[in-house]
């Protein structure tokens, strides 16, 4: 094994600059790889080690409760390539806004609706990252990994990669397993907008002729008004995931709160629930726990208001789940990843 090629090799490496939520954690060992020789070779390490291996994009989908004992891999694969007028494969390292940027300068559309979602392109079909009415799913044309249990290369077609709601067949793997290096997109050449998500169809007139342009436009204002900056206040957005419960509880729920807003599912025989709505009638918006706290404009974004540990917004989301479980009989479960 080439040396050089570790030479970026980080023993305990604090981890608060490497996660938007910014707690400091420690890892055993840290490795930022730029290509597949480099992750090849950090691998090989992990494996000759006996080191679990984890895969970090940006950091904005996880909190460390505790330091990590083993190799953390930083993707930096980048690099985006034009395989036909609207197929493209990306670097797992891009980063995911720069790429919807990319695309619309291109006249490529479709993505307009997922902009300004932090993180990188790699890490999108793990969680299928959604917003507005659209989810990366229905783009992802095929997904390139290392199989770190195989030791090989693999590509998994869309329907291979099992997607659902906030989930994927990379999720629910053993951690570490998939670690993603390319990602393959069809998009579409012409300008369709999809207007579906009520915050967004509110801000166009019914008649009017909206672009994709317009879409992204008015996707970052929403978001810059909802939500904090990770550079000035750690978070990693939405901390729940909204819940999907039965039809005969939502009416239970609908009977009391007849604002309770939902999206029914499968014919009406089950219901998505905004959690932001279920944690703002239990109260939580702008509270504290210590360094803590709950964002004043989002009751389902955590915040750190500096010098949190991961354990103090770990409890946090803990009691803001027990009171919803409390109040309304649900059962929230957290769309970050706690390690
Ligand atoms: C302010 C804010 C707003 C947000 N809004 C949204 C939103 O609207 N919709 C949404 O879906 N998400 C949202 N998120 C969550 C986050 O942006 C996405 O989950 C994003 O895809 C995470 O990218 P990342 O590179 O930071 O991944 P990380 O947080 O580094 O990792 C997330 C997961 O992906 C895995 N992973 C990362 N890269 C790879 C790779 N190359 N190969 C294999 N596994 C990998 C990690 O192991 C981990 O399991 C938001 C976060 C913040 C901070």
């Amino acid at each position: 094994m080439s040396e050089a090629r570790l030479s970026n090799l980080i023993e305990n490496a604090p981890l608060d600059a490497y996660t938007t939520f910014g707690v400091k954690q420690y890892a055993h060992f840290l490795i930022e790889v730029n290509n597949l020789p480099e992750l090849y070779v950090a691998v090989e390490f992990a494996r000759d080690n006996h080191l679990e291996v984890m895969v970090l994009g940006s950091g904005s989908n996880v909190l460390f409760v505790r330091d990590f004992p083993g190799l953390i891999i930083i993707v930096r694969l980048t690099g985006i390539v034009q395989e036909s007028p609207t197929r493209l494969r990306i670097g797992a390292g891009e980063d995911w806004h720069n790429l919807v940027k990319w695309t619309l300068a291109n006249n490529l559309f479709g993505l307009e609706n997922l902009a300004l979602i932090p993180g990188t392109v790699g890490a999108a079909p793990i969680q299928n990252i959604g917003a507005y009415g659209v989810e990366i799913e229905r783009f992802v044309k095929r997904v390139h990994v290392f199989d770190t249990h195989l030791a090989k290369n693999l590509d998994f077609e869309r329907d291979a990669c099992d997607f659902a709601y906030r989930d994927s067949l990379f999720k629910r793997a053993p951690r570490g397993r998939y670690i993603v290096l390319e990602v393959e997109l069809e998009l579409s050449d012409s300008d369709a907008p999809v207007l579906t998500y009520p915050a967004l169809a509110e801000r166009f007139d019914a008649d009017e002729q909206v672009t994709a342009e317009q879409v992204y436009h008015a996707v970052c204002d929403i978001r810059r008004s909802k939500l904090p900056d990770p550079k000035v206040v750690g978070n990693a957005g939405s901390f729940f995931k909204n819940p999907v419960i039965s039809a005969e509880k939502f009416l239970k729920i609908s009977e009391k709160n007849e604002d309770v807003p939902a999206f029914p599912l499968e014919n009406g025989d089950f219901y998505k629930l905004s959690a932001a709505w279920l944690l703002d009638k239990a109260g939580w918006k702008g509270r504290k726990r210590g360094l803590a706290g709950v964002f004043d404009h989002h009751a389902l974004v955590l915040v750190n208001h500096g010098g949190a540990t991961g354990e103090d917004i770990f409890l946090l989301a803990q009691e803001m789940s027990s009171s919803v479980l409390h109040k309304f009989g649900i059962a929230l479960q957290p769309e970050v990843l706690i390690v």
